[in-house]
């Protein structure tokens, strides 16, 4: 039986965000998929701009709202980006998710994933994000054991 692990923390400001999301960032192997929950402007994109500058990348990140998915270099690594705002099916995108997900060398993270989320492999980090306030966020991750090096446990 796999158990899931819990781990919170509140961030007061998106600089706070960034932050963790870099923490993160610098934590990634390759081949994980990062799942990250929240309402319109709850802080996923924040996040992933820190994630992508704390794996090492210098690519400019932003809300692929557009795009659904881009991809940036960060050292050895791919991150895929994939966001998925407002659509009612993924279409092609299901398989470029995939395949992704399959890249060893790379880490997938996904906004609003509830369509693909049959696509999406079982042991995915969750990230969810709760606005508690003006600037204030909880977040909360959710894993398996063996994505636990992922989760820094400290601000
Ligand atoms: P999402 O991708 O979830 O729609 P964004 O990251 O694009 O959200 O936007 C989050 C917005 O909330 C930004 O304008 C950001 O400045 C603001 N914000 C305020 N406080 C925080 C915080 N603690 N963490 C993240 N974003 C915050
Ligand atoms: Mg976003």
């Amino acid at each position: 039986m796999k158990a899931w692990h819990e781990w919170q923390v509140t961030t007061h400001t998106p600089e706070d965000t960034e932050r963790l999301g870099a923490n993160v960032g610098a934590r990634l192997r390759g081949g994980e998929v990062v799942e990250l929950v929240s309402d319109l402007g709850g802080g996923k994109t924040t996040f992933v701009r820190g994630l992508a500058k704390g794996a090492g990348s210098r690519d400019h990140v932003t809300s692929p709202s557009f795009t659904i998915g881009q991809e940036y270099t960060a050292g050895d690594l791919v991150l895929y980006h994939f966001d998925f705002y407002r659509l009612q099916e993924a279409g092609v995108m299901e398989d470029e998710l995939a395949e992704a997900a399959g890249d060893p060398h790379g880490a997938v993270i996904v906004e609003w994933g509830n369509i693909v989320r049959h696509v999406l492999p079982e042991g995915s980090l969750i990230i969810e994000i709760q606005a508690t306030g003006e600037t204030e966020r909880k977040i909360t991750f959710t894993y398996l054991e063996d994505r636990a090096y992922l989760v820094p446990k400290e601000v």
